[in-house]
């Protein structure tokens, strides 16, 4: 080394003096070991190592060092960031492994525990209502024949014994299917499926000979606005039965079975007068209200009149037979069809249809988880 430059004594800039070094290391070196995790570990990177931190500053400083002195504090600065930096990363890597440990330990999943739970789904009433009438009937030896919803007008109207001048033709209430000529209807009624069960068309692909005994359930159509007590798609459950000496007491003794199938043991029954095209005679089915039993007039079950409507029925008309190619003379018929939503509601105190159509699982679970 060339004589001292007393203009510049290295040993004189404090932050190059060993001394100043070791003790910058020493302190480096006393908050690395006491970072508890790798926060603290940050701050104390950030203030012993960076750029701010007196080792860097020491470093800065070796520049404006005379290069006799330069390798000496070099080397003394150099040792010195090693030291911190090897000892950083040493407790990088026990923090790392000890927050690894603890996040095992912290998000180890307990596969025993029950889960949230999710709401199992229900069958739809009207599923369930249907399939019960279909039980009903064939476990008295009937057939479950389906027919078309878009339906010839022919079925829906002319097979029925419905005259071509027939006001029903005319009601604003079927749909008719475009284009106008088309002779294409959506059903207003399962009773073509009468029809074609004789006429052996029905689409249950069943060879129909006589006598025939179907109930036939399925969807129909009205031009009826959404509301309370109507929907213009709803259900029916239509049955026929064409056999030698059929009565009037068959038609009553079926319906009664499945009103009691349906509503229970108790319920009791009356069939009034009515007009039908396509039976004779006719009648309507209702049911005594089972709220007040006629003595309240202000009963909003039954308006006061002690009887719920439930569906038309009668006897077969010759000319539906006959239109049927079957022999009115040897074989007699009864049939009848009934709203099977009209039915639910009833029967489980409904007063929305809303309630029917929309569809909310809340309301279809309360009908229980039958299968
Ligand atoms: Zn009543």
């Amino acid at each position: 080394m060339s004589g001292p430059n007393t203009s510049y004594d290295p040993v004189e800039v404090s932050a190059l003096s060993p001394d100043a070094v070791d003790a910058a290391v020493t302190e480096a070196l006393a908050a690395i070991e006491q970072a508890e995790d790798l926060d603290a570990l940050k701050a104390a990177r950030l203030a012993h190592a960076g750029e701010k931190s007196p080792l860097a500053l020491a470093n800065r400083e070796i520049g404006a060092l005379p290069p006799s002195a330069k390798a000496e504090a070099g080397k003394r600065v150099g040792q010195a960031r090693g030291r911190v930096g090897q000892a950083l990363k040493q407790r990088q890597a026990e923090l790392e492994a000890q927050r690894d440990e603890r996040i095992l330990v912290e998000e180890a999943i307990d596969v025993t525990v029950g889960g949230p739970g999710r709401r199992v789904g229900a069958r739809h009433p009207l599923s369930l209502t249907i399939e019960r009438i279909q039980d009903v009937f064939t476990a008295m030896g009937w057939e479950i024949a389906e027919g078309p919803e878009v339906e010839a007008e022919w079925f829906n109207f002319d097979a029925l014994n419905f005259a071509p001048d027939h006001p029903a033709r005319q009601m604003q209430d079927t749909f008719f299917v475009d284009p106008p000529d088309s002779g294409l209807v959506l059903r207003t009624h399962t009773s073509p499926v009468q029809a074609r069960s004789l006429l052996q068309l029905d689409t249950s692909g069943l060879h129909k000979e006589l006598p025939v005994y179907v109930a036939v359930p399925g969807r129909v159509y009205r031009t009826d606005e959404l509301d309370a007590t109507h929907t213009p798609v709803f259900h029916q459950i239509e049955g026929l039965a064409v056999d030698k000496h059929l009565t009037m007491a068959h038609l009553k003794g079926t319906l009664d079975h499945l009103a009691r199938e349906l509503f229970g043991a108790a319920v009791t029954t009356r069939l009034r007068p009515a007009f039908f095209p396509f039976t004779e005679p006719s009648a309507e089915m209702d049911f005594e209200c089972w709220v007040c039993f006629g003595k309240d007039p202000g009963c909003r079950t039954c308006g006061g009149t002690g009887w719920i409507e439930w569906g038309g029925c009668g006897m077969v008309n010759r000319n539906v037979l006959l239109a049927c190619g079957v022999d009115p003379d040897v074989y007699t018929g009864f049939a009848f069809g009934m709203g099977i939503d009209r039915s639910i509601m009833l029967r489980n105190g409904v007063s929305d249809m809303h309630d029917i159509v929309e569809g909310d699982v809340r309301f279809s679970a309360a009908f229980g988880m039958e299968i």
